[in-house]
């Protein structure tokens, strides 16, 4: 618990200083232009990886990046969802999953989800993904099999989204730019689904 205290204690004396205005800013309002829909995991930090920084990016977070169905009641996900495209009016929504992704290996090996019901509920989510595995890439390794099946989920997930009352709607305003990606943690490389291609490329091509 102490290095986060002092982790704030340098952020409040020396990074809040030196960003005070921009902060300022942002103290009654915010024009984020991205929404960023990603999995839980500890091992992606959006800012850094994006080269963003306050105000940029809405983010909604769970376990595997998941967009549940569209439904009437909704749910955490989808309320932020709502609130993004049709409040904050965001130009783009990215829904970005990762390699060696503990829902989807869960959703592989249910076993390891007996002790859990609600994460064996959550990650029923997911099993859409098993309909939209990817070609395996060798540069996956002995992870390709797993690989193949993180970027059907970002494919099945994607298509949730889409279906989403407002997205849709913003899509077809042409006010909304929707897209799935696959960001490697080895490489920290991000890989883009191409949907006229319906396979990932390379994000900076
Ligand atoms: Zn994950």
């Amino acid at each position: 618990m102490q290095r986060v205290i002092e982790g704030h204690r340098r952020f409040h004396a020396e990074v809040f200083p030196a960003r005070k205005q921009q902060f300022h800013l942002l103290r009654d309002s915010q024009a984020p232009e991205f929404l960023f829909i990603t999995c839980a995991v500890s091992r992606i930090v959006p800012d850094m990886i994006l080269g963003t920084g306050p105000g940029d990016l809405f983010i909604s977070r769970n376990a595997g990046n998941v967009v549940p169905v569209n439904a009437p009641e909704g749910d955490g996900v989808t309320a932020t969802i709502e609130y993004a495209v049709e409040v904050l009016k965001v130009s783009h929504a990215i829904l970005c999953g990762h390699s060696d992704c503990g829902a989807l290996k869960a959703a592989v090996n249910t076993k390891a989800l007996e002790t859990l019901p609600k994460a064996k509920r959550w990650l029923k989510h997911v099993e859409a993904a098993f309909q939209h595995r990817q070609p395996l890439n060798p540069e996956d390794g002995d992870g390709a099999e797993l690989a193949s099946l993180i970027r059907g989920n970002v494919i099945a997930q994607l298509a949730n989204l889409k279906a989403q009352p407002a997205v849709a709607w913003a899509m077809q305003q042409g006010t909304l730019a929707v897209h799935g990606w696959y960001y490697d943690i080895l490489s920290g490389r991000i890989e883009r689904y191409d949907e006229k291609l319906r396979r990932f490329v390379p994000l900076l091509g």
